[in-house]
């Protein structure tokens, strides 16, 4: 197993307890125990995506484990429990097994090119095939169960549904229905990987939330690459928040979604996710949480601090004032922004916000 260097991490977290005054958020893993789960595949683990990034049309549920563009690799049970459930589809999770274990949780694996031979074969007698065209009704058995032990081959790798190349998608849920589970961040299971690089932090936004507000004398939003951040800036009226940031994996070229994120004013927190679980109904939100006019311009995926009443789901599990500050003339405020991976590799900005009148 890979081993987590302890020492970069606190100092990490250290740096910037002295950076924010001394607010974080501890955010602690559990230490591996008896529930740790044994990795997926047989080869050293590579995480090509992680949990809850940013996707086109959702958050992704779960881990994208590398299979180097190879399919057929092993595929192994996490944990004792039994395969409940099977899917065949041209789309999505392909060929996907599901595996009930101990307590009601559920490991899913997807992408896969074949399953266990016991599975494939009572496909043959079922005369149930994988749909060949995306608009073919999925094929799905609930009928059917298998016990499986810890570290049992219950199938091989593969690149069926909508997959962009080989890999093995992993997801880990606390619970079975469709409407009640909820995905729970494989990480939080033991798992460790050698990660010593802090997010990129590419953009930060500044908007007027209504008719009333401007940043710097404008009543549209303003953005600015993260190299080329002002000291101060002015603001009027009720302001709102974002940020673009890339976490990456030292000697990997993949780019990952952000672990937590906080945007604070002078200390106090605005608005915090860490991303630790997200209901499985909900992970089609994401177009609510980023700000969809400058990605559809061509711009990034920028996160928006404020907290829309009207979305069903917010991932930020600690806000006020609906994510925005609300401008008093002649005050001055500082904004700090900080953005962490799993590892606690920590990157922030600041910049001071000059309070100004109403527009
Ligand atoms: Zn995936």
């Amino acid at each position: 197993m890979l081993s987590i260097d302890l020492h970069s991490r606190r100092m990490a977290v250290s740096l910037l307890l002295l950076l924010s005054g001394g607010v974080w958020y501890a955010y602690g893993k559990p230490s591996a125990t008896a529930d740790t789960l044994l990795y997926p595949l047989f080869i050293r683990p590579q995480i090509a995506g992680n949990f809850a990034e940013l996707r086109r049309t959702h958050y992704h549920g779960g881990l994208d484990f590398r299979t180097h563009q190879r399919c057929g690799l092993r595929v192994r049970s996490v944990a004792d429990g039994e395969i409940y459930k099977i899917g065949l589809s041209a789309k999505g999770y392909g060929k996907v097994l599901y595996v009930r274990h101990n307590g009601g949780e559920v490991s899913v694996y997807a992408h896969l090119s074949r399953f266990h031979p016991a599975i494939e074969r009572m496909l043959r007698v079922r005369a149930l095939k994988m749909p060949k065209k995306r608009n073919m009704p999925d094929v799905i058995l609930e009928d059917w169960v298998m016990p499986v032990q810890s570290g049992q081959v219950i199938a091989r790798s593969g690149n069926t549904g909508a997959s962009g190349g080989p890999h093995l998608h992993f997801e880990w849920r606390s619970g079975e229905g469709e409407d009640t589970a909820v995905l729970v961040n494989p990480c939080l299971k033991g798992w460790t990987v050698t990660d010593h690089t802090a997010p990129l932090l590419k953009t930060l936004a500044v908007y007027p939330m209504d008719t009333e507000s401007h940043v710097a004398g404008r009543r549209a939003p303003l953005y600015w690459p993260v190299s080329d951040l002002p000291d101060t800036c002015r603001v009027g009226g009720r302001i709102g928040f974002g940020l673009e940031a890339l976490d990456s994996i030292e000697k990997l070229k993949f780019h990952y979604g952000l672990y937590a994120l906080t945007f604070s004013i002078d200390g106090d927190t605005l608005a915090h996710y860490r991303w630790d679980s997200l209901p499985l109904r909900y992970n089609g939100t994401v177009h609510t949480h980023i700000d969809t006019a400058y990605y559809r311009r061509g711009g990034g995926r920028v996160e928006l601090s404020r907290v829309d009443g009207r979305t069903p789901y917010t991932p930020y599990r600690q806000y006020k004032d609906g994510g925005c500050l609300v401008v008093e003339p002649h005050r001055c405020y500082r904004l700090v922004v900080t953005a962490a991976d799993f590892n606690g590799n920590v990157a922030f900005i600041q910049m001071v916000l000059a309070g100004d009148l109403f527009f």
